[in-house]
């Protein structure tokens, strides 16, 4: 088992910067997600742990040895594609016993037994002499990861492994490989372009754009506290209510709610007015049915509503403004085109600087 720490860590290639700086550890049994858009740098960081790429500057550490100049076979990373990479002509036993060949450390007997534990780990113990053609989308995704942890590599890199598989399967894979990852203690880093899938799965997420990292934390920091608009517009369904606010005095004015001015007390130490966007999750917008008046609450027509088991989310529509949302119980008695008030809750408004 192992640590993994990038030193500022650059990779450029030609014109482009693919990874720009970036600087964290990954802890022993650790399952950290990289989360980012398409083209933001997520591949180059894996390979570059993984030693298919060389920094143009900065250092890998593994368990604090430096491994930033050797070859990624003597690394002991193993790497899930998104595409699966499997032999197609090959067995199942064939293609998960294949890097345990290759090494020549086992014997037959011991390749098999611990071919059969993977397998059975996986729950594909029964398809180990079919050929990989005969097998679901879902199922080869469980061959490519039995490929690589059966050597029992000192970590573990999976790059988009469940982008290619239907909804409901995906949900599936991600309890699964976190049980997996668990139960073998092995140091992950998934990589996924679904925030969802990130924030069910990791111990920490990792938040990319552009080449750097932007927040790393926990799913729960990450989700209620993001560290920038970037991260606020990126984490979850639906994202953080965000709307463009002028702030001082200790007050948060928030404009373009049609001809009402919102103004929420906040902790600030600017003085006089400044820019900002105020953030607020649709959890903490708090809504009543009657009309406390006072310039703290907007009266505003719920434009429709959608049903998700124990919550509701009520969706407001206010001129001048994207979208607003909040968060209620099921159980409460409000919906589509009630006149409700509204007003984000106090000290759970966020203020960022504008992009
Ligand atoms: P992601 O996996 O997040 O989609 P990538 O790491 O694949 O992002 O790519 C990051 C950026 O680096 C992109 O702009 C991509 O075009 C560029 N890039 C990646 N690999 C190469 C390469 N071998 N040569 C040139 N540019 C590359
Ligand atoms: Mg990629």
């Amino acid at each position: 088992m192992s640590t993994i720490r990038l030193d500022n860590v650059t990779k450029e290639f030609s014109d482009v910067t693919a990874v720009d700086d970036v600087d964290f550890e990954i802890e022993d049994s650790e399952l950290l997600v990289l989360v980012g858009p398409s083209g933001c740098g997520k591949t180059t960081l894996l390979r570059t742990i993984t030693g298919l790429e060389t920094p143009t500057e900065g250092d890998v550490y593994i368990d604090e040895n430096r491994v930033t100049d050797i070859p990624a076979r003597k690394r002991d990373v193993a790497l899930v594609f998104q595409n699966f990479a499997l032999f197609p002509h090959m067995s199942v036993f064939e293609n998960i016993s294949f890097n345990l060949r290759m090494q020549g450390d086992l014997d037959d007997g011991e390749i098999e037994a611990r071919v059969e534990d993977i397998a059975e780990m996986l729950d594909i113990d029964d398809l180990l002499q079919r050929d990989i053609s005969e097998l679901s989308g879902g199922q080869k995704q469980r061959v490519s990861l039995g490929r690589a942890i059966v050597t029992n590599p000192a970590a573990f890199m999976l790059d988009e492994p469940l982008a290619n598989l239907d909804a409901n399967l995906r949900d599936q894979m991600e309890t699964e490989i976190v049980r997996l990852q668990k139960r073998l203690g092995i140091t992950t880093v998934h990589v996924t372009h679904n925030q969802s899938e990130a924030m069910t799965m990791g111990d920490r997420i990792a938040v990319m754009n552009d080449g750097e990292i932007q927040q790393l934390g926990s799913p729960e920091t990450v989700f209620y506290e993001p560290a920038n608009l970037f991260v606020a517009r990126f984490i979850g369904s639906p994202t953080m209510n965000l709307v463009n606010a002028t702030v001082g005095d200790d007050r948060v004015r928030v404009g373009g709610f049609g001809d009402a001015t919102l103004s929420v007390p906040v902790e600030t130490d600017i003085v006089g007015d400044r820019s900002v966007v105020l953030g607020v999750r649709p959890e903490h917008v708090a809504v009543r049915q009657d009309d406390p008046g006072g310039g703290e609450w907007l009266s505003m027509e719920v434009a429709f509503e959608e049903f998700h088991g124990a919550n509701r989310y009520l969706f407001f529509d206010p001129p001048g403004i994207e979208e607003f949302v909040a968060q209620v119980d099921s159980s409460e008695n409000v919906g589509t085109g009630d006149r409700v008030s509204v007003r984000p809750v106090p000290d759970q408004v966020h203020l960022f600087d504008p992009a």
